[in-house]
Parts: C-alpha cells; structure tokens; sequence
C-alpha cells in the first residue's frame, strides 16, 4: 500500500479523498493555489504546497507544478479527484512516466473514452447499445444534411471534445441545421479548442441512468448498480438518486452485466461509470466517465462499498474483496448539489461564509470543504456542498432529505437551497414522474 498521496484536486473531493486516505492510514499532500491557502483540505492535509496563482489553468490545471510538488513531498500515487486533470491522458501518462502510481484507469483508456465519437463506436464494438447518430465527426454542411435525413429529426449537434453539459445543440428541423452547423463548431472552437461535431438523435423525454463499475488489474470486474442522474439543469447534473424508479431488478441485472462484460474486454480497471439515456424501456449509451464522480456517495450509502478507499486499494495493486454476488444494494439514497448561486438568475455568488451549520442525525452525510469564516473564491465551481441521505425507501428518503434540508444553514453567500427546498415539495418529483427536461421547465416558472 502508499505511504503517501498527493491530492491534486481541492474543495469537497480534496477533502473525500483526504479522508479515504486517513482511514487507509497513508499521508496526504495537498495542493492549491493562492486563492486556497486557507482552504479545508488544505488545513487537514500531513504536508501542504502552493502550486500556482488562482486561475486553474496556472494552478490546478498544471501538470509540472504537480509533478514537482509530489516530487519534492516524496508521495508514491496521484489522485486526481473529478475535474480538472482527472481525464487527462496526457497527465496520466506524465505521472507514470515520473514514476508515481496514477489514481485511476489507464491512460489509453482515459483517451477514448475522452473523445465521444470514439468512444461511442468502441461503446457499439463492445455490445452496448448507443444513441443513433454519425459515426464520425461531420465535415460540411452538405454532409449533416444528409447525415441528418438518415438520424431524424430533432436531433443534438454534439461537440466532439464537448463536456460538463456544454457543446450540443438542438436542431428541430432541415431549414435550422446549417445556420446550427455554423454556430455550434464555431462555439466547440472557442470552448474546446476542437471544432469538430458530430450528430446524434435527440432524445425528447429521457431520464438519465449510469451504471458505477469498480474493477481491479486482476481482471476482476464488479458494478454497483445504477444512480438516476436526470434532474439536471442546462444538461448538469443537480440532484441524484440511487436506485432509479424505473428499473426492474432483471434489467438492473441485464444492463450491469452487459456494463461489466464490456469493460472487460476493454481491460478497464479502477472506477468508472458509463452513462446512458433511458427511454421507453430501452438504453442508449451517451459516453463514459473514467474517473470518480460527484454523485458517487450515492451508491456508496446504498452499496456500503467506499468507492475512493477501493480505488486506492486498486491502483496499489490490491485485489477487489468481494465478487458481484456480494454487491447488494438496500434502501434509497438520495444527493442534491449545494451550489454558491442564486437559485433564481442561476448567477455565481462568491462571497464569505458568515455562518455555517450542516444538518446531520440518522442517514445523513455532508460532503464539503465549507466552514464559518471561509471565503468562497471566484475562480472555481458553484459546488459547495453535497447533502446525500440515506433510508429504508425513496419516500422515506425525501422525508429525511427535507428534514435535512430545512436543518441546512449557509448564510452571507446566496445558495440554491430554497430551490432545493422547493424541489421535493412537488408532486411529481415525489412521485418520481420527471425527464432530463424537468428541471429546465421547472425553473421557468419557479419565483423562489
Ligand atoms: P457532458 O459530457 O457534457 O456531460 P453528456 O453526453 O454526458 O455530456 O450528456 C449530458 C446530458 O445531456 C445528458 O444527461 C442528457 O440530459 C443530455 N443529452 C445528451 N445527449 C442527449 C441526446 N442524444 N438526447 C437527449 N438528451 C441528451
């Protein structure tokens, strides 16, 4: 096992995996730019280094200014956290190369499934089901405009190297798809730095389900079943649940199996998750993310599995204790995002925290690097907070989450939590009726 890993993340993740560490008994650097050097992880990291000015790209988003932290720390492994460098070949691959254990999945791996036309035809190749759509990135207009006869309408103008809900475009119909040619490769440009795009089939009333996978370099795969992702807004996740209504326990079995077999022959190993849309009972795959994600506390509450203790664990070498059989799944789970932003512009509100008090009791866990006194910089995400709760069902589960929520105190920075309030306090979110377009419908018609 380590004896010590730097964390090259910072906020409520630097803190989760800080905490993964402790418990494994292995020291932790932190790092973080000047914008952080009161921040918590910083305060409860053995050892930490300042690696740069506040913009990402000088700090965070600096591989040398990493590599020579854990250098000059002595530490044996990287993790990345979700972000900023976590799916990064190039970085994966420098990190090796220096000789440090990378946190995660391989470097050829993390280059696939980071471009989307890849990985969607690799995702077909391996037998799962994907959205229908090019199966390359379209060149001319003339090109789409065929492509598009073939596809159907509406259909999402998708950035290649788009992420974080950014890079698609709707197109309703022929007479739009030039003019939305034009405008989305010129904003992949801008955004991305890549101006190719692809076409994919809109789909007008799915929910969001990703299946979480652990697998160790033994070849020994395991999922940990589904999270239901589809409360989202502007195509970013905000609340996340564990397990979705709408699933029997064949097709969770089904969906996982086949999930499992596919990375296997992949040779993936670490933790990943593979993200699919769901409509009328059938899955389309949308892409992988290779790397621990937001919403992983999720399945941890329901599977009792500490998904960042098993990575850890994995990238030493060890082995998976348990075998799929082992995986059960039991109660509701439920996690909303706390972010610094008012609820009703959807603007960030950066500022300091002037009070802070966490729920907590029975079921209750609160990821996050916030305390009283503490500044909430500028530069980074609006995420300050993750409340995710546990209970027997989902209607017990909302009782707790509202009960939780009411608990919740931020004050002196404007959050999202009378949103969140408002939420659960709807009929059809009780009742688990919404699609990936919910929210968006939700919020136009929300006051506060
Ligand atoms: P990103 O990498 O930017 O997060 P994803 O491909 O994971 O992009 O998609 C994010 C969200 O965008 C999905 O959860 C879904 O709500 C919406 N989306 C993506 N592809 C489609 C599609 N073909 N049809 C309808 N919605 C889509």
């Amino acid at each position: 096992m380590f004896r010590k890993i730097l964390i090259a993340n910072r906020g409520e993740v630097a803190l989760r995996i800080l905490r993964a560490c402790r418990e494994l008994g292995i020291a932790t650097v932190a790092v973080h730019s000047t914008a952080d050097a009161t921040a918590m992880h910083v305060r409860l990291a053995d050892e930490s280094v300042c690696i740069g000015p506040p913009p990402p790209t000088e700090s965070y988003l600096n591989p040398v200014a990493i590599l020579a932290a854990a250098e000059i720390t002595g530490a044996e492994a990287i993790h990345p956290g979700y972000g900023f460098l976590a799916e990064n070949a190039d970085f994966a691959q420098m990190v090796i190369e220096h000789g440090f254990a990378f946190i995660g999945p391989d470097p050829a791996h993390l280059r696939i499934m980071g471009d989307k036309i890849q990985a969607k035809r690799r995702a077909r190749e391996l037998g799962l089901p994907v959205v229908p759509g090019t199966e390359d990135a379209v060149g001319s207009e003339e090109e789409a405009l065929e492509a598009a006869e073939r596809i159907g309408y509406p259909l999402l103008i998708k950035a290649v190297a788009g992420g974080g809900g950014r890079g698609m475009t709707v197109v309703q119909g022929p007479s739009q798809l030039r003019e939305a040619m034009r405008l989305a490769r010129r904003e992949a440009k801008l955004g991305f730095g890549d101006e190719r795009v692809y076409l994919e089939r809109y789909l007008e009333r799915p929910r969001h389900i990703e299946i979480q996978v652990l697998g160790d370099r033994h070849g020994h795969l395991v999922h940990l079943g589904e999270r239901d992702c589809t409360l989202q807004r502007r195509h970013q996740k905000v609340v996340e649940e564990a397990p979705s209504l709408v699933l029997s326990p064949d097709e969770r079995a089904e969906i996982g199996e086949r999930v499992v077999s596919a990375l296997a022959r992949l040779g993936y190993h670490n933790a990943g998750t593979v993200e699919f849309l769901w409509q009328d009972g059938r899955f389309y795959f949308i892409e992988m993310n290779t790397r621990l994600q937001v919403e992983h506390p999720v399945t941890e509450l329901v599977t009792g599995i500490d998904i960042v203790r098993e990575q850890i664990r994995i990238a030493a070498g060890e082995r998976l204790g348990f075998a799929q059989k082992d995986v059960r799944v039991s109660g509701h789970a439920i996690e909303v995002r706390v972010t610094a932003e008012d609820p009703r512009t959807l603007t960030p509100s950066p500022g300091r925290v002037t009070a802070y008090h966490p729920p907590g009791g029975p079921g209750v866990r609160v990821d996050s690097a916030l305390y009283a006194g503490y500044t909430v910089p500028p530069h980074y995400d609006s995420l300050i907070a993750k409340l995710v709760v546990h209970d027997v069902d989902r209607a017990m589960a909302i009782r707790r989450l509202e009960r939780a929520l009411a608990e919740f105190v931020i004050d002196g920075t404007a959050t999202n939590l009378p949103l969140l309030r408002a939420l659960f306090a709807n009929r059809e979110i009780r009742e688990g009726r919404f699609d990936t377009r919910w929210l968006g419908q939700f919020l136009q018609n929300w006051r506060g």
